[in-house]
């Protein structure tokens, strides 16, 4: 392909993109941007778990399941090259078996896979078992792509008459699901009261009210929910989140994989507390509250917190996706950063964090992209700073300026981040990244809420747009493919 026509294709592409990202510009609740998830990747496992998952649904809307014969899957493009290491594999044989990832205990994974494998059946439904071959049924098309998006993902169903239903899905970021015909899955017709697009619509909504961001954004999300269910889901996020870093920083040993990565949330963790141990998250956190509180110590607690979540997401556990599952530490590592460590910050605090986190989140997947394999690391680490730099700065009382310009400054500092997994596995560099994509949201932060604003030269619109045109121009190795940057580095991978 030549370079024009290289840049041609990325350019429909992106249309395409944007027009599935936001049909008619759609409204989006900010808890599909922040939910329940489950680990190692938002695009490479949720959302291929929920492809299948749509797949039976299809089958059966047309009363076709229990006439299925056998179901072959291949995987396209990214979902081919990262597949592997993301447990792609994993996922669509538990998709194909009608499992939940928001509520399959994450300790019985292994067991079920094994069990898949060793009987070579799936249960598709639950009077519906067929046979199922690893090799045979799932395909990796490692030199072919879909057109439509990098993350394609095709179902084929033989029947028991010998027709066959093909459907293609595309998995495009945060887990989010879409086919090509525009027929949004999941699609969500709502639309708020005060439909919030760009950052210029929120402050035009916000002067015209006389309202906060988070009040702008708890208006708007009585289109889905009253407001107290919120501010419940919200605080159920916030348990979800400090249960993960408390499991996370209670496992030792080494993640799966074959990388050889040791986890290490759980020696700093014993390091910091001088090898004092909780059995519960609350006395665990009155323990850091009650300890140090110099530059170097509460750096480190950063670190711990955003290590234990992206550990945990490295393993199968169940994380918080925020916006991606890659990206999963950041917010978390902020949160809790801000409320061990600054006055003050109770259930109020946290709700506001987590609603203006969840709406910047939003302006990105309707503006840009949310998805490594269209954007790289600044879609996923990036966003998430960004996020978690404007929840921060709203949660502290920042002006609505000061909240735009710290998660403008976040992503900045991030722009043309490529994404460069070793083997596939969202470990090097991804868990560390989450690390520092915490640090820069609370630099930004601090930074944004001793600012001018007014003086401010870009504006978080600018910087969504930059991130937007660089993500079309980065090359496509540096995508999620595993085939440039830190994934060219020989390094031996081998299950013990
Ligand atoms: S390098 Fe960044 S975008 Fe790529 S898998 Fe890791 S965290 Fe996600």
């Amino acid at each position: 392909m030549s370079y024009l026509s290289f840049i041609g294709h990325y350019k429909k592409l992106r249309d395409k993109v944007i027009k599935s990202n936001n049909i008619n510009m759609e409204s989006i609740s900010i808890f599909e941007i922040i939910k329940i998830g489950i680990g190692p990747s938002s695009s490479h496992t949720m959302g291929p778990w929920r492809a299948a998952v749509f797949f039976l649904n299809y089958l059966n809307k047309y009363d076709k399941l229990n006439e299925v014969s056998e179901i072959k899957t291949s995987l396209y493009g990214s979902l081919a090259k990262t597949g592997l290491g993301h447990g792609t594999d994993i996922a669509v044989m538990l998709g194909l078996s009608n499992e939940d990832f928001t509520t399959i205990d994450t300790n019985k994974i292994a067991e079920k896979i094994e069990n898949i494998k060793q009987s070579g059946l799936i249960s598709i439904s639950e009077s519906h078992t067929i046979p199922f071959n690893y090799d045979k049924h799932i395909i990796f098309e490692f030199n072919k792509s879909l057109d439509y998006h990098p993350n394609g993902i095709r179902f084929n169903a033989i029947l028991k008459d010998g027709t066959s239903i093909s459907r293609e899905y595309f998995s495009v970021g945060g887990g989010f699901v879409i086919t090509q015909d525009s027929d949004q899955i999941a699609k969500n017709p709502i639309k708020t009261k005060y439909p919030c697009h760009t950052e210029q619509d929120i402050l035009n909504n916000c002067k015209k009210l006389n309202l906060k961001i988070s009040e702008l954004v708890m208006l708007n999300e009585t289109a889905w929910q009253n407001e107290a269910e919120t501010r419940k889901q919200a605080l159920y996020i916030w348990s979800e989140i400090k249960n993960c870093i408390f499991r996370g920083v209670n496992k030792s040993g080494i993640l799966p994989g074959g990388l050889k990565v040791r986890r290490r949330a759980y020696d700093l963790n014993k390091k910091l507390l001088h090898g004092q141990k909780f059995n519960n998250v609350d006395d665990w956190i009155n323990a850091i509250k009650q300890g140090s509180k110099n530059f170097t110590t509460v750096s480190k607690w950063i670190s711990v917190f955003a290590l234990a979540v992206t550990e945990e997401n490295a393993s199968f556990g169940r994380i918080i996706t925020a916006p991606t599952n890659g990206a999963s530490g950041v917010i978390p590592a902020v949160l809790m950063y801000a409320y061990c460590f600054t006055s003050n910050f109770e259930d109020e605090e946290i709700v506001k964090f987590i609603i203006t986190a969840g709406e910047i989140g939003t302006l990105y997947k309707k503006g840009a992209t949310i998805s490594a394999a269209m954007g790289g690391c600044q879609a996923e680490i990036g966003v998430s700073s960004s996020m978690a730099a404007g929840g921060l700065t709203e949660s502290l009382g920042g002006r609505k300026e000061q909240v735009f310009q710290a998660a403008e400054i976040a992503m900045e500092h991030h722009l043309g981040m490529t994404c460069d997994p070793i083997g596939g596995l969202v470990q090097i560099p991804c868990i560390e990244r989450n690390c520092m994509g915490a640090i820069k949201a609370i630099t930004a932060s601090n930074i944004a809420l001793e600012s001018d604003s007014s003086a401010a030269r870009l504006s978080l619109d600018d910087v969504i747009k930059v991130m937007w045109e660089t993500a079309i121009d980065m090359n496509a190795k540096y995508k999620e493919t595993s085939e440039g940057g830190l994934a060219k580095i020989p390094v031996n991978i081998s299950e013990c």
